[in-house]
């Protein structure tokens, strides 16, 4: 297991020699104890990686820098077992959930691998004769702060493309989930991603991530995590105009009509907001039900989720592991105590498996209807497994009760009504949409928030613009 920093290519101690426990949700044990970087070892990691700036990384053949994202990815496959094992005993998540996820990591590699050759400049036809043309170049140093739900996957999402537009970069994990983290750093290395380019520092946010964000010798940003952390880091890195993109939170809508297919809408929704065990930023944590087929969508909607397996994640065929943390679940806790008390109904879950099940962080999946806006259960992001079910009459007031959220991330639509899908979907403030069904993510597509959801928009090519300057050329034809 790497618990060391990994700096310009080699496994490191935090320069304070100090280290943090590492736990297994499933049961509160400790994995290990992963070195606990500071501001010191920050300007280490930079220092690394602007020397690796400069260096042949960002001046390879093209064809020779896709070769070794396309081995990172080969590597990732070899070993992905190991990857998922790691990934489920650091954050609860299904060992079958964890494998999909490796196995993304590595299609995210081969996606920007082959993007590398196809990312380029054009001619323009500017007035005055001459030529113009653009150049796509390195930004330089990217730090890529990541949270804990989806900690290699995320990682892989911003390190493929960064790396692929030929920039270095310093990865910040999550402190609870560091260890796929650190495995990425040391595979690319196997790789044949020279020394500095890849460099993965752990320790608290408050001090290696402010540190990142402030720091001179970083020039982007590209960061996922909660909204106020995302401001946070924004305001830090204005003082050097860094270029900064954000993965924040969500609240995110599922609108039922009353013609939709609702044995397929309950056997996809209950995955949209429970998957991951409700910590996921896209969760469709507000299901906005026409009144005509509200209590059929709730007996159905009830009856799947007390279907739901929950149990230790190692375990075959179990589908919902433990929350990530004690604290996250008694923050959930919290919002299902407000629920009760502002009047929604508890319709199931909120309660902590006992047994076997005692010493780790688990919740039951609870489904509230009979909510109204104002509640806090519909309006803040729980992140955890919590649905609050909204009941509509018109198309209009469905539009409504969707938008009136001060997120904007993903959102979902069940109708058999082609106007309709075109109408709703322009009348909705979020970055992603899926149309009868609840999946929103795509290596290929572009992914990302409206309003305090974000800024920027990762995955597909659209990503290679966050990591790379334009540089305009113009030759004069006299
Ligand atoms: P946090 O914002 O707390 O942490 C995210 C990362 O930022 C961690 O690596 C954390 O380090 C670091 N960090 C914490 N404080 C600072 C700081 N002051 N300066 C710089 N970095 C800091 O979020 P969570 O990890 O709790 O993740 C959950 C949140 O992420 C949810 O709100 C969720 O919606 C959002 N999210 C959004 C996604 C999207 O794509 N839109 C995807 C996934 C999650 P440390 O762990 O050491 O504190």
């Amino acid at each position: 297991m790497q618990t060391k920093l990994w700096i310009d290519g080699k496994s490191v101690d935090a320069l304070s020699g100090r280290s943090f426990p590492v736990v297994n949700p499933a049961d509160g044990s400790t994995l290990t104890n992963v070195a606990e970087g500071g501001v010191a070892d920050v300007d280490r990691a930079v220092e690394a990686a602007v020397k690796a700036a400069t260096g042949p990384w960002g001046k390879m053949n093209p064809r020779e820098r896709a070769r070794r994202l396309f081995e990172v990815a080969r590597l990732v496959r070899e070993r992905l077992e190991e990857f998922a094992l790691l990934e489920t005993r650091n954050t609860g998540k299904p060992l079958a959930d964890s494998r999909d996820e490796a196995g993304v990591v590595a299609d995210c590699f081969e996606f920007y691998a082959g993007a590398v050759s196809k990312h380029h400049g054009e001619t323009i036809p500017v007035a005055g004769g001459g030529l113009d043309f653009t150049l796509r170049e390195p930004v330089g140093v990217c730090a890529l702060i990541v949270p804990w739900n989806f900690p290699m996957m995320i990682a892989a999402w911003k390190m493929a493309p960064a790396l692929a537009c030929g920039n270095t970069v310093v990865l910040k994990p999550a402190s609870y989930t560091p260890l796929t983290a650190l495995l990425l750093g040391k595979v690319c290395s196997e790789a044949g991603i020279p020394d500095g380019v890849v460099n993965v520092i752990t320790g608290p946010g408050g001090v290696v991530g402010s540190a990142l964000a402030g720091h001179p010798g970083v020039r982007k940003i590209s960061f996922t995590g909660e909204t106020t952390t995302g401001a946070h880091i924004t305001k830090v890195a204005a003082d050097s105009i860094k270029r900064v993109s954000l993965e924040l939170g969500g609240k995110s809508p599922n609108i039922v009509f009353d013609d939709a297919d609702l044995d397929l809408c309950v056997e996809k929704s209950i995955w949209s907001v429970f998957s991951n065990t409700g910590q996921d930023c896209c969760a469709r944590s507000r299901a906005i039900v026409h009144r005509k087929v509200y209590d059929k969508f709730l007996d159905k909607f009830v009856a799947a989720t007390k279907k739901i397996v929950i149990g230790h994640p190692e375990k075959k065929g179990v589908q919902m592991g433990p929350m990530i943390s004690a604290k996250q679940r008694d923050s959930v806790c919290k919002y299902i105590d407000a629920g009760k008390a502002e009047g929604a109904k508890l319709l199931c879950g909120g309660a902590r498996p006992g047994g076997a099940l005692a010493k780790g962080y688990y919740l039951t999946p609870a489904v509230f209807a009979d909510t109204e806006t104002r509640m806090k259960i519909v309006q803040e992001e729980i992140f955890g497994p919590v649905l609050a079910v909204l009941p509509f009459k018109t198309e209009e007031e469905a539009i409504l009760l969707a938008n009136d959220s001060p997120y904007g991330l993903s959102g979902s639509l069940w109708t058999r009504d082609v106007g309709r899908v075109l109408r709703v979907t322009r009348a909705m403030k979020t970055g992603v949409i899926s149309v009868n069904t609840s999946t929103s993510v795509h290596l290929e597509a572009p992914f990302g928030g409206y309003k305090t959801s974000g800024l920027g928009r990762e995955l597909g090519l659209k990503a290679l613009d966050l990591y790379s300057e334009v540089k305009n050329v113009f030759i004069s034809n006299v």
